[in-house]
């Protein structure tokens, strides 16, 4: 029972839920203009980049109450075609990377969801913020925390919210762990591991491209040990120091990092050793330490079942599928103001930029490099 009621709280709609002073006036009115479509309740969005995460997320969406896949942007014909017949997406909602700012035009959706390599996400976010469409990102948002902070001032200017698909933001084991920290159950948190990886194939892909990737390892699959400490201890660090190593120069050539392990410290004094790496598999750990308990997570930010273990017993909340959970909670936080538990919003996917870019700088000076968070 108090699993399911604390669930359904969080999905619920919080009371100081009002419309955010700098959206756009205009955009709201639009949307209120005809309420036969229900268009306050049903975020209709189009995906940027149908590859192998865009497919898991059209799929997931297929199971949400009020988001809707309503459009495609893509560079590839033979996609949009099977798309649509598919998911049944009207050929006036189809777009490619050249024409796609016509859909400032289109008032049949919402917002565009950018899933496509790193390094174009800058651009593309601008581009469907200068369209007056609200930005999902997906994460890494950018390559460095400039170029995010740059996301963060379009969509600002524009009026249109920017969020980042940190799905692990709404998984309830997740938010339990988080919940029991908040509430003290934990007591003074001191120390946090987190460990991700796993053995990327293929030598040729984007992932390993410094020009799309924007790096390597850290980029996409360390962030989620940045992340998850900074959610997970509750704090933003004060300092990073980063050690890096490579045994494959060739795959891994040079901007593409392939093992990282680094370390964080918080104001508090709680610190946090991670491990990022694109050379082991089995690496999907979180691991909590506080004065009165402990939670342990494996796996901890993979597709599911997330499963753990604290102190007091094993994490029992629903399991639900990450990416439906996220776009339902999304078309809250856009259309109700509502305030994520963790949040999702640009300024948390700059945080993690920042300290992606302390940690490229401490493995160049073998030094400690201090962070701030204005
Ligand atoms: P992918 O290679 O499977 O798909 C990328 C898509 O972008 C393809 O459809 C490709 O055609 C398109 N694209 C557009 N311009 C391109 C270009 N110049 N070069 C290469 N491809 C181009 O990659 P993916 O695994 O779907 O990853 C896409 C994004 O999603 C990345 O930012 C990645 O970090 C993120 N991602 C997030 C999660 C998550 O759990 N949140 C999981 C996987 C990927």
């Amino acid at each position: 029972m108090k699993t399911r009621r604390v669930f359904l709280q969080r999905a619920g709609i919080s009371a100081v839920a009002l419309a955010m002073p700098t959206l756009n006036p205009l955009l709201a009115m639009t949307k209120s203009a005809d309420p036969l479509k229900n268009y306050a309740q049903t975020l209709r969005v189009a995906i940027m980049g149908l590859g192998s995460y865009g497919t898991r997320v059209a799929e997931a969406i297929q199971s949400c109450t009020r988001t809707k896949l309503v459009g495609v942007i893509s560079g590839t014909p033979s996609k949009v075609v099977e798309w649509r017949e598919k998911y049944g997406i009207p050929e006036k909602n189809c777009y490619n990377y050249e024409n796609f700012d016509a859909i400032k035009d289109n008032p049949d959706i919402d917002a565009v969801y950018v899933i496509t390599p790193n390094a174009l996400h800058k651009d593309q976010v601008i581009r469907v913020a200068k369209a007056g469409k609200h930005a999902i990102c997906e994460k890494p948002m950018a390559v460095n925390a400039a170029d995010g902070q740059a996301m963060v001032d379009a969509c600002k200017e524009a009026g249109v919210h920017l969020l980042i698909g940190y799905r692990m933001h709404f998984e309830p084991n997740t938010l339990e762990v988080v919940r029991m920290r908040k509430e003290g159950e934990l007591g003074e948190i001191r120390f946090f591991q987190g460990l991700s990886g796993f053995v990327i194939g293929d030598p040729t892909q984007w992932r390993l491209d410094p020009e799309l990737s924007g790096g390597g390892a850290m980029m996409d699959i360390g962030i989620y040990s940045i992340n998850g400490a900074r959610y997970m201890v509750g704090e933003e660090p004060i300092w990073v120091t980063a050690q890096e190593v490579k045994t494959d120069p060739v795959k891994f050539k040079e901007g593409v990092d392939e093992t990282i392990t680094f370390q964080l410290g918080f104001p508090s004094g709680a610190v946090a050793s991670c491990l990022s790496t694109y050379n082991m598999n089995y690496l999907d750990r979180f691991y909590l330490n506080g004065s009165k308990g402990w939670a342990e997570m494996q796996p901890s930010t993979g597709y599911g079942p997330i499963k753990g273990t604290t102190h007091k017993g094993p994490l029992t909340e629903p399991i639900v599928t990450h990416q439906t959970v996220q776009m339902d909670e999304m078309a809250a936080i856009i259309f109700d103001g509502k305030e994520a538990e963790v949040p999702v919003n640009g300024a948390e996917g700059v945080k993690d930029m920042k300290i992606i870019d302390a940690i490229f700088k401490a493995i160049k000076t073998g030094g400690k490099v201090d962070l701030t968070f204005g």
